[in-house]
């Protein structure tokens, strides 16, 4: 038979959701596993943005919308944005679609043509450089280890650039490292990639979870020429809990990109469900107390993870400024022989803890650093005692 696609077959399956799937059947067979791997919040969606589906299926919105969602859905985005992050967009400029994820894709095939590059700064969340590959482009990462706390410089940025570089991915708060770029410090990288005329894929999905009072900027905020250059990919996943309705936005500055986002998801995803539209609309429009809620909730574990780690020999970690990740340094394991197994890699540590330790974390090899696991603390203040507890066992057994 012929070769499937080579851009498609080359694709590695997403790291973070084959350590879940391996966790998912370990659990099924009945065997105790602590699960650390997939970043999805452990609350529920809030009964007031559940209503309002229920509603919606009632009223008969069961029906196609517009590709890139209801004018009332993307009024929503659009308030939403202004509110919390001081930018104004029309509605028209707004594209709803099935996660993030999607609206990531949709921006990725809307920007690039094949052998155009993108600035992705490492560690980065994996779906990034695959998304890049899938859509013909190519991922050149800028690493930025502890020692810079994980932020790329401007500096760094500039050496990167070249002839082909079309766009940076900037992912703030972070997913795995959990840092947070200041306001200074986005505005630094904003000047350069103005200079280069770079289109900024800035990811803001983890907005609403900083902490120790640390401000979140939105790096469309920061003047007219970088929000036309931005698009601003966001949605409801994280924040409100609602990472099955698959609802996610993209706010766009120049709307030329808007218009063939919507075309390139007219002939792909279509329009995500209605009802899941009006949840939408409402989760950003009604009451933001569970927001704040959630987000206090997850400092306290944050601070309970972080003090467990930093007192266990052999792990470090830095304490991050935002989202629900903590990356442990595992470098002072490689080469020690734990559950029968020799720790050569990250991978290798994660394999051996979740086979013998009985817990799930992320191995980070596939984020674009070595020798570091991710632990997400979505998960209940139980879990996280019990996996920590489980770790210091598993360290001091051997
Ligand atoms: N961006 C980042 C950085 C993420 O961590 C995730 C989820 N893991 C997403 C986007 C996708 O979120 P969703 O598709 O659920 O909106």
């Amino acid at each position: 038979m012929k070769e499937l696609s080579r851009i498609y077959s080359s694709v590695a399956p997403s790291a973070t959701l084959s350590v879940d799937a391996k966790f998912k059947q370990m659990k099924a067979d009945g065997i105790p596993v602590v699960g650390f791997g997939a970043g999805e919040p452990d609350f529920d969606t809030p009964d007031h943005i559940k209503q309002a589906g229920i509603r919606a299926i009632e009223a008969g919105q069961t029906k196609y919308t517009p590709t890139a969602g209801t004018v009332d859905v993307r009024k929503a985005v659009a308030y939403r944005l202004k509110e919390t992050m001081g930018v104004e967009y029309d509605w028209d400029a707004i594209i709803v679609s099935s996660g993030a994820k999607a609206c990531l894709f949709a921006a990725f095939s809307t920007l690039l043509d094949p052998g155009d590059e993108v600035i992705l700064p490492a560690p980065y969340w994996v779906s990034y450089a695959e998304q890049i590959r899938m859509t013909g482009g190519v991922p050149v990462t800028v690493f930025a280890g502890e020692d810079q706390r994980f932020k790329i410089t401007p500096q760094q940025l500039e050496k990167a650039i070249g002839d082909k570089t079309k766009a940076i991915v900037l992912n703030n708060p972070s997913n795995p490292t959990g840092m947070l770029y200041t306001g200074e410090e986005l505005s630094a990288l904003t000047e350069v990639c103005l200079r280069h005329d770079l289109y900024i894929v800035a990811d803001e999905i983890y907005y609403a979870l900083c902490y120790d009072g640390m401000p979140f900027t939105s790096i469309a905020s920061l003047g007219e020429e970088v929000k036309k250059h931005c698009i601003l990919i966001n949605g409801v996943s994280k924040s409100y809990a609602m990472t099955g309705w698959r609802c996610g936005y993209a706010a766009c500055g120049d709307k030329r990109v808007a218009k063939v986002m919507a075309n390139c998801l007219s002939h792909s995803l279509g329009n995500i469900g209605a009802m899941n539209q009006a949840a939408m609309a409402e989760a950003l429009r009604g009451p933001q107390d569970s927001v704040e809620e959630m987000q206090k909730v997850f400092e306290e574990r944050r601070n309970y993870m972080v003090s467990r780690i930093d007192s266990i020999p052999g792990v470090s970690c830095l304490k991050p400024d935002g989202a629900f990740y903590i990356m442990m340094n595992i470098e002072k394991l490689i080469g020690r022989t734990l559950g029968g197994r020799v720790i050569r890699s990250a991978d290798d540590f994660a394999m051996a803890f979740l086979e013998k330790g009985l817990v799930a974390v992320v191995s980070c090899d596939a984020f674009g650093i070595s020798n570091y696991v991710r632990w997400t603390y979505a998960t209940s203040m139980e879990n996280i005692k019990e996996g920590l507890d489980r770790l210091e066992n598993f360290l001091r057994e051997g």
